[in-house]
């Protein structure tokens, strides 16, 4: 036929995105095994008051262990979560598994659970959330959402009732990455945020950068004029860390003080061979 030429020479190309989409579906259904299975756990990462030097909360990250692959980065399979809408499972799973380890350890303080934008476009979120707090027993305050302005600019008449919803519960929410994407200091006058992190890109050019240090003055002059604090993420050295305390800022985040661990007491026994963990 006319028709199957123009085809032949893509044939090529075909096969090698059979390759690259054949995993991504193997993927996909490893990642609905997964969660049917107990693979995900969520790992803790300590947040610090800097004028304090007290623990202020955690963020807690999923982390999923293939049984084959060994341990996937969030950055890769959480976009397949998406794609393939296991994200909303999978992401309600985090929140009642966040909500149940502060209860059950109260050391961890405030925990942070990371929102994906596939969430945030459910109408149903709010309730979601409310069901988390209600059937772990957490108090609402003692729970902070992160989500980033990608999420808020869809369409504000429809993101800032669902975002007004979500705090009515008593539930604190973060403004994550902060200096990435569309950042607009509309989104953050008009949405009702109770912290704004600012992203680890930031840090790397602390040291090196005359503009980082004015950057980070501006957005902590920005806190203050929200009357929010400003959290620091990915601090990894002594002189970040005193560039910060120098502009003032509120809290920290990052290897320098922990990196994410799982919650003290809570590791999973491995399902085959390997040791408890004491
Ligand atoms: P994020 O929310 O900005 O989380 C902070 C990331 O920075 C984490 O990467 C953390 O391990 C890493 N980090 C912390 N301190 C340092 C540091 O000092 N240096 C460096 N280089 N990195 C540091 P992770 O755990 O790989 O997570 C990556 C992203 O995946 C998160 O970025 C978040 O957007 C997403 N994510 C993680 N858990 C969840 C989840 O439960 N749900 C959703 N929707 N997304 C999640
Ligand atoms: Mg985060
Ligand atoms: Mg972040
Ligand atoms: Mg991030």
């Amino acid at each position: 036929r006319a028709k199957a030429s123009p085809a032949r020479g893509l044939s090529f190309y075909h096969a090698e995105m059979d390759a690259a989409e054949r995993y991504r579906r193997r993927m996909k259904d490893d990642l609905r095994i997964a969660l049917a299975e107990g693979q995900f756990h969520l790992d803790c990462q300590v947040q610090v008051d800097l004028r304090s030097g007290e623990t202020c909360g955690h963020e807690m990250l999923l982390r999923w262990n293939h049984p084959e692959r060994g341990p996937i980065p969030p950055a890769e399979f959480i976009p397949l979560a998406e794609e393939s809408g296991l994200i909303l499972p999978i992401g309600d799973w985090v929140l009642r598994e966040a909500c149940a380890l502060a209860v059950a350890n109260p050391q961890l303080g405030k925990v942070a659970v990371n929102l994906s934008a596939v969430q945030f476009s459910q109408p149903d979120l709010p309730r979601q959330v409310e069901h988390a707090l209600a059937s772990s027993g957490l108090p609402a305050e003692r729970l902070e959402l992160e989500i980033t302005e990608s999420m808020l600019m869809q369409d504000r008449s429809r993101t800032l009732p669902l975002l007004e919803r979500i705090k009515a519960l008593g539930v604190r929410v973060a403004m994550d990455d902060f200096g990435t994407g569309y950042s607009s200091l509309g989104t953050l006058r008009s949405f009702p945020f109770d912290k704004i992190k600012l992203d680890r890109s930031f840090m790397a050019e602390l040291d090196t950068s005359p503009q980082a240090v004015g950057i980070l003055r501006a957005v902590i002059g920005i806190g203050r004029a929200l009357r929010i604090p400003v959290l620091a993420e990915g601090v990894e050295t002594q002189s970040q860390l005193e560039h910060l305390r120098a502009e003032g800022c509120d809290e920290v985040q990052g290897y320098l003080f922990g990196r994410p661990i799982p919650v003290p007491g809570q590791e999973r026994a491995p399902s085959e061979g390997g040791t408890m963990a004491a």
